[in-house]
């Protein structure tokens, strides 16, 4: 049950043995649930004094005009921070769910094209006057089985962080490739933005792992964006690829398993009525 055992086919001499390896994981694993209770149980608890000082907070901004400036200021700060704070919890909250639940239940077939060029329509605002050129690519109407929540989420971080880590006017491709041979299919989210130094890449998936802490502050992210995407592409069997040049960009490619592929014209409940 808690024991992993390895057993290898070895020759030694001519003879052939067995070689049996037992290790007993209880321990670990224990650890590790303990971990993961902590952060859901901490992330749920910090969330009620966060409603309530952010709800204190609005009533002061509301106000802002009959403060003195640098209480308005200050109050304008202290929105941002808290807000930031939300961010971060909401984010620990997800990857808890994401590591804890069954993803049983919640797949549905999506359509793929729908999906990416809402995301694009939605990257595009994020861009505002920034202007990226922000396009989709794909020649199949495949559909992919999977969560549609967590999947929209996992490529909107791609696209989105792709818009806030690329100087204006770059240019952003969703491009969705089926392999031959029935190996899947890859779902590449590229730009020609500065791109990430190598020695950054092996490390960049994990939690609160950032290239320059400054800029990504700035931007307000959290730092826990890969790590959901990581996450969400395990649970859907697929995988994270990142490939980047510095002065040329940054390309993040998921390769969905052929079984989580559907074509079009196969039946599903939304469709078939
Ligand atoms: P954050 O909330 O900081 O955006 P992420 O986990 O989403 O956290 O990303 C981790 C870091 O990877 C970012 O802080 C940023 O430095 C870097 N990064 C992500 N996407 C890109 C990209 N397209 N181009 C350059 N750097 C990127």
């Amino acid at each position: 049950d808690d024991n992993i055992v390895l057993e290898y086919q070895i020759t030694i001499f001519g003879r052939n043995e067995r070689l049996m390896l037992v290790r007993n994981i209880t321990r670990l694993y224990r650890l590790e649930q303990m971990r993961k209770d902590f952060v859901a149980n901490v992330s749920h608890e910090l969330r009620t004094p966060l409603t309530v000082i952010n709800g204190y907070l609005e009533t002061f901004a509301d106000y802002s005009d009959q403060l003195p400036p640098r209480w308005g200021r200050a109050t304008h700060q202290m929105q941002q921070q808290s807000r930031r704070m939300q961010n971060i919890i909401n984010d620990l909250l997800l990857l808890s769910r994401l590591e804890t639940t069954d993803i049983e239940g919640q797949q549905q077939y999506i359509e793929i094209d729908l999906m990416l060029d809402s995301i694009r329509q939605d990257a595009q605002l994020l861009s505002g006057d920034k202007e990226h050129r922000i396009t989709t690519d794909l020649r199949t109407d495949a559909r992919v089985i999977g969560s549609e929540n967590e999947l929209r989420s996992a490529i909107s971080n791609l696209v989105f962080n792709a818009v806030k880590y690329t100087p204006p006017g770059s240019t952003i491709k969703m491009i969705w490739q089926e392999l031959p041979h029935n190996k899947g299919a890859v779902l590449a989210v590229e730009d020609n933005g500065e791109g990430i130094d190598a020695r950054h890449l092996p490390r960049l998936t994990e939690r609160f792992y950032r290239v320059d802490k400054g800029r990504s502050a700035e931007t307000g992210g959290t730092g826990l964006g890969l790590a959901i995407v990581k996450h969400v592409l395990l649970r859907h069997n697929a995988k994270l690829d990142i490939k980047s040049e510095v002065g040329k960009g940054t390309q993040f490619s998921c390769t969905f398993p052929d079984t989580s592929l559907a074509m079009q014209g196969e039946s599903t409940r939304e469709h078939s009525n």
